[in-house]
């Protein structure tokens, strides 16, 4: 059952995203005992350190009255700079809106002392970016079966006009079950109509997987599509295990987004067979022009989910972060 309903989590999510501005900074974690501000509120006791990001740090907490353990998100209220604030609030605004099996679920937001606190669904098994950097690259099986969750969050995003911005593969939580949770909406943002668009024109992203009509500001504006070139992009590097555009510096990153240059493993690099129908895919995703890139609907029914019968496992053992699975 859910801790509480819609209306009143938009609510909190707003004043909380107020309050974040208001209150004096602190770098000391949080106490070890956290409630909610209104009478009869609940209260969450404090417990692992989970991570730490480009403004939150991430803590176990357990709610009092049943046991139940969420990922808490502790930001300091006010922050040092506005960007963040604002980063923040539009995370709240369109996190807390957002119901899907495949996106990491906001329950509230409230302001204690000096932090907002974020209750969220708990990931406790990383993130891809995590599994990727201890297995090297994943196996199609698991490639695929990411993809498939990953094209359903993304057309429920796109379906209500929500553009995620930042998709990569730090961003895609595990839960206990190995299933992808979309997280950090950060950088998301509203697209209800063309004029939306050329607005948004503003630089943002991860420089690995921004997409081309980001960089080209006289290109007018983005849509929703910037989001299947990360797909794209989180593709290529499950498959591989780098980005297909890394370099040393953002702008030689930049050039090479630009200039669609990216080079494919060789099979005898780490032993690692990319079968054609794998790079159709990407290829497809980036693709220079946005209009042209296939929607999660087209990328799903791609041949590469198809191969070898379309081995895509049911069920992942949260070994398999560690270990390449065994398929029996
Ligand atoms: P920021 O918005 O500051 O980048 P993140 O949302 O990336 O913060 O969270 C920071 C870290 O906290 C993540 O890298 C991850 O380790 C951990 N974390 C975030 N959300 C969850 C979650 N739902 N479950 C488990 N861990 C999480």
């Amino acid at each position: 059952k859910p801790i509480m309903d819609r209306k009143t989590a938009d609510k909190n999510a707003a004043a909380a995203g107020q309050k974040a501005s208001s209150s004096k900074n602190h770098a000391d974690p949080p106490p070890p005992l956290v409630p909610e501000p209104e009478e009869g509120g609940e209260r969450y006791s404090i417990g692992q350190f989970l991570g730490k990001g480009g403004f939150a740090v991430c803590y176990e907490g357990t709610l009092a009255r049943n046991g139940r353990v969420y990922a808490m998100k502790v930001v300091k209220s006010q922050m040092p700079q506005k960007k963040m604030e604002e980063k923040f609030r539009t995370e709240l605004q369109i996190h807390s809106k957002m119901r899907h099996p495949f996106i990491v679920q906001f329950y509230r937001a409230f302001a204690f002392e000096q932090s907002t606190y974020v209750v969220l669904e708990l990931c406790p098994n990383g993130s891809v970016m995590d599994m990727v950097r201890k297995r090297r690259y994943l196996s199609l099986p698991e490639v695929r079966r990411f993809m498939i969750q990953l094209c359903a969050a993304v057309k429920y995003l796109h379906k209500r006009f929500v553009a995620h911005r930042d998709l990569k593969m730090g961003n895609l939580f595990l839960d206990h079950n190995m299933n992808i949770k979309v997280g950090d909406f950060g950088l998301a943002a509203m697209i209800l109509s063309d004029k939306d668009a050329k607005r948004r024109n503003t630089l943002c992203g991860t420089p690995n997987y921004i997409a081309p009509e980001v960089l080209d500001k006289s290109k007018g504006g983005h849509t929703q599509k910037v989001d299947i070139w990360s797909l794209g992009v989180i593709c290529f590097a499950m498959l591989t295990g780098y980005p297909p555009f890394q370099s040393k510096t953002q702008e030689e990153i930049y050039k090479k987004v630009r200039n669609l240059h990216y080079v494919w493993p060789k099979d005898s690099d780490n032993n690692n067979h990319i079968p054609e129908e794998a790079k159709d895919l990407v290829s497809a995703c980036l693709n220079l022009v946005d209009e042209e890139r296939p929607d999660p609907d087209d990328i799903v029914e791609h041949p590469f989910f198809n191969m070898y019968d379309g081995c895509i496992p049911r069920q992942l053992d949260p070994a398999c972060r560690f270990n390449k699975p065994l398929w029996l």
